[in-house]
């Protein structure tokens, strides 16, 4: 009898919702939430199932290369599409790779491979018409690009006239250079702003921005010539070099698959010392006679393969382990290191997630330690080294910033601060309310924040809104200077203007997430619907629209009377006129 087989749809389907969600903040926001790792994991897991189960979603995000095109841009369409590259991160898997091109070529003979850095950038390409650079645009979803022309004064090494080509294509990646990224981020570390996670990121983010940014400086390696046809991918670098593009540097060309084994360990003891992030080296079939019968799927190319090089590492010390309170009262554990440098930047601080984390490593002060960072956001401590004994760091026993008594969470895991005045946690709210994902108030850092509350002008969310009464007041305080408090006071104004799902967000209520924020607003679209569905009762529709665990937290928090005063508060600041 047959048996018939389950697909595990929920586990499909879950996994493609959880890298949905990543490839926007990553290719669309440039703020990754999870490491490389994790999201390479997770995709992994989905293409295994899909290939046992040969069953694939329309939408399944393995079906294409990217990112659909933010709306921000004006969308460019290609004929050929930009794809992303297939990859393996060890010699049997490049051996496979190696096999499958020979069995596809139906040939025993030895295959001539050239090698590239693989750049961690944005693919872009840069379309020359007329001999002029006339539109540049990313990637997207390989089909449907981002128009991004408008920020090319920020390439500071590509050629905007062709002498010798009138019309072609030229395809590379657009990186941060690693000295550039420090400063950047000195720069914006000196002016309050949020510093930025990776240069890849940088680079994304500084040209994917409508408002050209003038203090940034990109470069691009070309590796993609679309003109006349060449022979090789070698003729094609060659081409490249002599129109005045900087292809990746010593690229070379292997006789065979052990070759090019070779050349990469090679190229992995070079790393560190590059100018620029890379994360592997790219394995490209030089013939392109034998392209296309090699063919390409929908998300990559079968003439070619990444090797990515495992997660860098680093040997540091634990110069001091110290704890901070977070908005919602969770103490958060911090050790300093001395300072190392890995993948491009410099690591002083290493997160420990929560005291069981530190208690199972047995972590203290003056141990040394291994970090991680698989071409990732947060480095990991991977490894302790004891020097000084078997003591583990022990925990305080009081709030680093208002003195009361800790609570352990009910697993024991990690330590709260209850009292609900204490001066960190209020000025982590605030500084929530304000950030990007909230309202947005622009020209207000962490430290002006933090001045505000201490001398009592700013306590709770709608103080924000009552500053403009006390200007005078403000410019006293040092470091308010007229602009600049103009400037504060008119991004004030402009936050009440913002949707209604970042004000939610900005309030910082238990699982609402901005994904929640938004399908919440799509019933209820202002204050006003949503404080009269608060005074109906409605927790049904709520819970049907939230799940049941965020409509508990939701249904929780609007019962508080201070909660529900503030947000009637709030209504009346964003339906009073301009001030
Ligand atoms: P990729 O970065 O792994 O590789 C493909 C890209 O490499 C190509 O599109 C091309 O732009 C680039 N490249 C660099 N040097 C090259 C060279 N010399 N020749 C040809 N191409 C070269 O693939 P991707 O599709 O851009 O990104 C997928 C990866 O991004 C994932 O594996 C994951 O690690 C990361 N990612 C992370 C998150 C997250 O939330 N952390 C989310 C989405 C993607």
């Amino acid at each position: 009898m047959n048996k018939k087989i389950e697909v595990p749809m929920s586990r499909i389907k879950e996994l493609i919702s959880l890298i949905e969600k990543w490839n926007y903040e990553y290719y669309i926001l440039n703020q990754p939430s999870v490491e490389d790792a994790v999201y390479d994991k997770h995709w992994q897991e989905l293409r295994e199932l899909e290939a046992k189960y040969n069953y694939i979603l329309p939408n399944s995000p393995t079906q294409k290369a990217g990112q659909t095109a933010s709306p921000k841009f004006r969308p460019v369409a290609r004929q050929n599409p930009m794809l992303s590259l297939d990859s393996v991160d060890d010699y049997e898997n490049l051996l496979k790779f190696d096999e499958r091109v020979k069995k596809i070529l139906k040939t025993d003979q030895e295959i001539e491979y050239i090698c590239e850095w693989k750049i961690d950038g944005l693919s872009v390409s840069l379309v020359y018409r007329n001999h002029h650079l006339s539109q540049i645009s990313t990637r997207g979803d390989g089909v449907i690009g981002e128009d991004i022309t408008f920020n090319k004064e920020l390439l500071k090494n590509v050629p905007f006239f062709l002498k010798e080509v009138a019309n072609c294509e030229v395809r590379g990646e657009v990186y941060m250079k690693k000295e550039e990224f420090l400063r950047l981020n000195e720069e914006l570390k000196k002016s309050g702003h949020k510093l930025l996670a990776n240069p890849r990121n940088a680079a994304a983010g500084s040209l994917r921005t409508l408002i050209p940014l003038q203090n940034r400086n990109l470069h691009f390696f070309a590796y993609q010539l679309f003109t006349s046809n060449f022979p090789t991918q070698l003729s094609c670098l060659q081409e490249l070099e002599k129109l005045g593009f900087v292809v990746s540097p010593d690229y070379s060309l292997f006789r065979n698959i052990e070759e090019v084994e070779k050349f990469i360990q090679q190229q992995e003891k070079k790393r560190e010392s590059l100018d620029f992030e890379s994360d592997g080296v790219v394995v490209k079939v030089n013939d392109y006679k034998h392209y296309e019968k090699l063919g390409q799927t929908s998300r990559f190319p079968r003439w070619a393969i990444a090797y990515k090089f495992p997660a860098s590492l680093a040997v540091s010390k634990v110069q001091n382990i110290y704890v901070e309170v977070s908005r919602n009262g969770r103490i958060t554990y911090v050790a300093e290191i001395t300072p190392v440098i890995l993948q491009g930047s410099k690591i002083s601080k290493v997160t420990l997630h929560n005291y069981a984390f530190i208690a199972n490593l047995g972590l203290n002060i003056g141990d040394e330690i291994v970090i991680k960072k698989a071409g990732d956001v947060i480095p990991q401590i991977t490894k302790v080294i004891k020097l000084n004994g078997s003591a583990s760091w022990q925990p305080p026993t009081n709030c680093p910033s208002c003195n009361s008594n800790l609570k352990w969470n009910s697993t024991n895991i990690y330590q709260l601060c209850k009292n609900k005045k204490c001066p960190q946690k209020v000025v982590n709210y605030l500084v929530h309310f304000a950030s990007k994902r909230g309202l947005d108030i622009k020209g207000i850092s962490t430290k002006n924040i933090q001045k505000l509350y201490e001398n009592n002008l700013l306590n709770q969310p709608a103080d924000f809104y009552h500053l403009y009464q006390k200007e005078r007041q403000l410019l006293k305080l040092e470091g308010f200077r007229k602009k600049s408090v103009g400037n504060m006071l008119h991004s004030i104004e402009n936050s009440k203007k913002r949707p209604l799902a970042n004000l939610l967000t900005a309030l910082g209520i238990p699982l609402l997430s901005s994904v929640k924020t938004q399908k919440l607003t799509k019933f209820y679209p202002d204050l006003s619907s949503l404080l009269t569905a608060v005074k109906n009762e409605e927790w049904e529709k709520f819970r049907e629209i939230l799940g049941e665990e965020t409509q508990k937290e939701l249904k929780k928090y609007l019962s508080e009377p201070k909660n529900l005063s503030l947000l009637e508060e709030m209504k009346l600041i964003r339906e009073l006129p301009s001030t």
